[in-house]
């Protein structure tokens, strides 16, 4: 779906645990003396001689969807209309849309999360990176510890398994960029929640969640809206140089319930946020990026907004 590329958000951001945080790699000690039980994943980067720990992409992507999800049940409730179920057939808008050929009717018909997200039969808006060190930081393994832990069983009260090691971070700094891609502007206010929750421990990442791991702090470093194929900051009577604009302002009729059932949103104005022109169009991209936690706050805050709107019509049935 969307074969052009119409607008572009790339968000860039700092975890820093607050306390210990364990991503696990899938692989079990077994014969290797050097690995504990429970290891943090790694993998070689380049100019650094031993593997380094970070965070996969897949793994921070996941906690935003699975956290995404929970928000759109309790605000929308489960179905089309908020969040469907991956474990019901009848449910699961990758199985309920599989026959369905006309890609603008997929999106339609899926639930929010799966427009955000994707599932097996349309493509997803958002893409995360990778979380390394930035530079300099961290940047052997050695930043990790070990922790002792044990499962008890619950009805005996003995220990059922253990005890067995942890490797866990509990220091340093990973830092990713998320992108956003022809997206609506509520799914934009939508991770802005999720990002604010995760800062706040209310969405901890990883292993060991109710043992009270996966608490990290977020840092938002920078934000870059840009909007490809365009020549000139001022042109079509829109400001690429200081607004967001939904997908839905280049194409009005992908809004139609015949066609992708977009919402007519109106544009975000940053310019008292002062947004640096970091493209002019000479290349054919206009993009404009705000630097540092409180600017890039300030335009998620305004995202959220747009949510709560689209939120709010959703629930009287306007939508
Ligand atoms: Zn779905």
């Amino acid at each position: 779906m969307f074969r052009e590329s119409l607008n572009q958000m790339t968000l860039t951001f700092t975890l820093t645990p607050t306390g210990p945080v364990l991503v696990k790699s899938g692989r079990e000690a077994g014969a290797d003396p050097t690995l504990v039980d429970m290891n943090f994943v790694r993998t070689h980067r380049p100019g650094f001689e031993k593997p380094t720990v970070f965070i996969p992409g897949s793994s921070l992507k996941g906690t935003l969807r699975s956290y995404t999800e929970r928000v759109l049940r309790t605000v929308l409730g489960e179905g089309r209309d908020g969040c469907c179920n991956i474990f019901d057939e009848t449910s699961f808008c990758g199985k309920r849309l599989e026959k369905e050929n006309d890609t603008a009717k997929r999106y339609r018909r899926s639930c929010l999360a799966c427009r955000i997200f994707g599932n097996t039969v349309l493509g997803g808006r958002l893409s995360v990176t990778d979380a390394y060190p930035p530079d300099g930081a961290l940047a052997e393994t050695n930043a990790t510890e070990q922790r002792d832990g044990v499962a008890i069983d619950r009805i005996l009260g003995s220990v059922a398994q253990g005890p067995f090691t942890l490797e866990v971070v509990t220091r340093g700094a990973f830092q990713a960029t998320l992108t956003l891609e022809n997206f609506e502007l509520w799914q934009m206010g939508l991770l802005a929640v999720a990002l604010r929750d995760l800062g706040t421990g209310l969405c901890p990442i990883g292993f060991g969640k109710t043992r009270g791991l996966g608490r990290m702090a977020v840092t938002l470093d920078k934000l870059e809206m840009a909007y490809p194929g365009r020549f000139d900051p001022q042109a079509d009577g829109r400001d690429y140089a200081t607004r967001i604009y939904p997908v839905s302002a280049f194409h009005p009729e992908w809004c139609g319930e015949e066609s992708y059932g977009l919402t007519d949103e109106a544009p975000i104005s940053l310019a008292d946020l002062s947004p640096q022109l970091s493209d002019d169009g000479t290349l054919g991209r206009v993009a404009f990026r705000l630097e540092g936690d409180q600017a890039v706050r300030g335009a998620l805050a305004r995202a959220a907004g747009a949510w709560k709107t689209f939120a709010l019509a959703r629930r009287e049935g306007e939508t």
